[in-house]
């Protein structure tokens, strides 16, 4: 059973569109949701290698601030042939303009470096870890994965991020492609919340 002090629950980010989602996501636990923005927590660098160590480290300093219980998310695309990148480095690949045809590009040509043709449905996943801390220390991980494959060129104008170039197994259309409430739905995300509420 999680325990949440005071029935509130700090959002380790300050991203106001991730607090939103998470928020509504959350609706069911019945918390207090607030952001670490509107507590004005400092924001960790993500100076990890894994998904479970920056949620860990975001959470941690979040619930250590605060004396709340802090939940912190880390996600991103894994592509097999490049062992796993970008990885931890999802959001660090589209630069400081954040130009994900640029690191769709970026994807596109490792895989042609390393002579991998795209007719091979080079493998690929994305990952999403959830870190639930208590001030105390002490923190749970939840993690929800969606595996799938690249795709070139880039389809579809819905989603964000690396959406254009994953197809997810068992279907045909890119995530970009997806219907938005469709991808919500079995996104790795959503694998990763329903461990977290369950
Ligand atoms: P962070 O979890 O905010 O550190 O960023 C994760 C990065 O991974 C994002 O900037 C995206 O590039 C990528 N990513 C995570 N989830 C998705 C997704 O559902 N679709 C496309 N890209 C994603």
């Amino acid at each position: 059973m999680k325990a949440f002090i005071n029935n509130t629950l700090i959002l380790a980010t300050h991203n106001q569109g991730k607090v939103r989602e998470i928020a509504e996501l959350l609706k069911p636990l019945n918390l207090t949701v607030i952001s670490a923005a509107e507590k004005n927590l400092p924001e960790p660098d993500e100076t990890e290698t894994s998904f479970t160590g920056n949620a860990r480290l975001k959470a941690m300093a979040a619930a250590q601030a605060s004396g709340l219980t802090a939940l912190a998310d880390d996600s991103g695309f894994c592509v097999d042939a490049l062992d796993g990148a970008p990885g931890v480095y999802s959001a660090r690949w589209a630069g400081p303009r954040k130009d994900f045809k640029l690191a769709m590009q970026r994807v596109h040509d490792a895989l042609v470096a390393k002579n991998i043709s795209f007719q091979t449905r080079p493998r690929a996943s994305f990952v999403c870890v959830l870190a639930l801390a208590q001030p105390d220390g002490t923190c749970e991980t939840f993690e929800g994965k969606i595996d799938g494959h690249v795709i070139w060129p880039p389809r579809g104008d819905k989603g964000f991020g690396y959406d254009p170039i994953f197809v997810p197994d068992g279907h045909d259309q890119t995530f970009a492609e997806f219907d938005t409430a469709l991808k919500n739905a079995i996104s790795h995300r959503a694998r990763a919340f329903k461990l977290f509420i369950s």
